[in-house]
């Protein structure tokens, strides 16, 4: 990939690649190119020539005198039409920004966030050459294997408030991949999503806020989806979905379902509350009930995992039998014993 060109593309829903969408629209059938011709009000030689663009972008398209144009194989990029084509949303993903590749999209999420993109702008990528997790750790984001995805929002929190979003995204996470695969994804706190005990998915908060006030929060989140082996270093605790499903699964599908889990989330929280999504990630959460050792800096609390409060603070019952709520910043949970 990084010796090919990278491509970027900026988009609007209200104002998308027509042809584009058009032909996703069919599904897999003819779109004559006649009518595509009347709706756009362009000749036959310029339908010729889009067509041609979406080519090099990786489209392989059928043309057929008699019946059109048909996309016989997808690029397989992560470009907005794919994600708007697949699914149902009100607000998130308005604005797309695609990378084929890029640094972070956290990284990048974040200097658009500063500029005042709209509330649910997304930013996608097919390659991260500098994917980040917690506490300066890299996020490994091969091109093209996985999802790796920011999205900028703006919420009425209070900064505390803002572990809530990675908790209501884990949620989203996990629904969308049972959603997809069938499988059930396990939570452990506070951002990570698991198959067979195995990192699945990564979630990465970020935010930008005065001392009374959100500014913009960055949800980043990295999906191994088609990864079919992984560097010794994360060998043993990483996997992918097409690793649990035993075949290829499509990234935009499950980018689809996500989004519209993510944002059925968000809407249901900021009418309601979060304890909705917190009844769910309690089902979700493979902690809960079990003893734990969180890393704090230089502090070690054990004891059992018992809920998460309202805040989204883990409630922990040490083994001297006091509580102690850890909020998920700064904080490791490092292993299940
Ligand atoms: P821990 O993995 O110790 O629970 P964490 O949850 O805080 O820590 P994150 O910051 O979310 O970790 O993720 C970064 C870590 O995840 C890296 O240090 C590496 O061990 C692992 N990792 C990096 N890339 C991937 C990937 N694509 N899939 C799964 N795990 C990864």
């Amino acid at each position: 990939m990084s010796a090919e060109k990278s491509i970027e593309i900026v988009r609007d829903k209200q104002n998308p690649d027509r042809l584009l969408m058009m032909l996703l629209a069919a599904k897999g059938g003819y779109v004559s190119g006649e009518e595509i011709s009347r709706r756009f009000g362009v000749s036959r030689s310029a339908v010729w020539k889009q067509i041609n663009r979406l080519r090099e972008i990786g489209y392989e398209i059928e043309s057929s005198t008699r019946l059109g144009y048909r996309i016989s194989k997808s690029s397989d990029l992560m470009l907005p039409e794919e994600i708007w084509s697949k699914s149902k949303l009100s607000f998130l993903g308005d604005r797309i920004y695609y990378y084929s590749t890029i640094d972070s999209t956290n990284t990048q999420a974040k200097k658009l966030g500063q500029q005042g993109v709209p509330h649910g702008t997304l930013v996608i990528a097919d390659e991260q050459t500098g994917g980040k997790g917690r506490m300066g750790r890299s996020w490994l984001s091969p091109a093209r294997e996985g999802i790796w995805i920011s999205a900028i929002l703006k919420p009425q929190l209070m900064p505390f408030d803002a572990p809530k979003l990675t908790i209501l995204t884990a949620v989203a996470a996990a629904e969308a991949i049972r959603d997809k695969i069938g499988i059930l994804a396990e939570i452990k706190w506070p951002n990570d999503i698991l198959i067979e005990g195995k990192k699945v998915c990564g979630i990465l908060t970020e935010m930008s806020a005065e001392l009374d006030a959100v500014n913009f929060v960055v949800i980043g989140i990295g999906i191994n989806v088609n990864n079919d082996f992984f560097p010794e270093e994360i060998r043993d605790k990483a996997i992918s979905l097409k690793m649990a499903a035993g075949e290829m699964v499509s990234r935009a599908d499950v980018t689809a379902g996500l989004l519209e889990r993510l944002e059925y989330s968000y809407n249901v929280s900021m009418s309601q509350g979060f304890e909705p999504v917190f009844e769910k990630w309690r089902k979700l959460c493979r902690n809960l009930g079990k003893p734990v050792e969180i890393v704090a800096g230089r502090r070690i609390i054990e004891g059992i995992a018992l809920n998460i409060d309202e805040q989204g603070a883990l409630m922990i019952k040490k083994n001297n039998g006091e509580i102690e709520r850890v909020l998920s910043g700064e904080v490791s949970l490092k292993y299940e014993k």
